[in-house]
């Protein structure tokens, strides 16, 4: 009779530790499952944003991809810029806005000093960098050798 009891209250304690047992593996792998799924989230929201400010430090220097630009805010993109042709040329912008002020205004947005010499030069003929590190600005040169002049004087 006593022997049966002890069984018995045995087998109880032992389904109670099961149970916390199997809770824990529960919240666990929960827990596993909500960080995995902001992580996610988190680096989908702010991919954009982490490489357009990487590329605002790694580009500096460099010569910067015309399709990274556009000529209308002469600023560096998050996104893609697309090309407008105007005039024979090619030109790069970030929106509808930033292309119909092209056309309206050609001569003040396709014409810009080089920011070594002073030339006047055409923005689709220029080589493009960013004027300061950490920036999204970015300056127009007429050839290879004021670019390099350029980043030469500034270090
Ligand atoms: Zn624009």
């Amino acid at each position: 009779m006593n022997n049966r009891k002890l069984t018995k209250k045995e087998l109880q304690e032992r389904r109670i530790t099961e149970d916390k047992k199997y809770n824990r593996i529960l919240l666990i792998s929960f827990s596993i499952l909500i960080v995995l799924t902001v992580s996610v989230l988190v680096f989908y929201t702010y991919w954009c944003d982490t490489k357009y400010a990487y590329r605002q430090y790694a580009l500096y220097g460099k010569e910067i991809p015309v399709d990274l630009v556009c000529m209308s805010g002469d600023n560096l993109q998050i996104h893609e810029s697309s090309p407008v042709i105007h005039d024979g040329k090619t030109y790069y912008f970030c929106s509808q806005n930033c292309c119909n002020r092209l056309r309206n205004h050609y001569r003040k947005v396709a014409f810009i000093p080089d920011s070594f010499s002073g030339d006047t030069i055409c923005k689709a003929d220029a080589l493009i960098g960013l004027r300061n590190r950490g920036e999204p600005q970015v300056v127009y040169f007429k050839n290879k050798k004021t670019f390099s002049q350029y980043y030469e004087a500034r270090r």
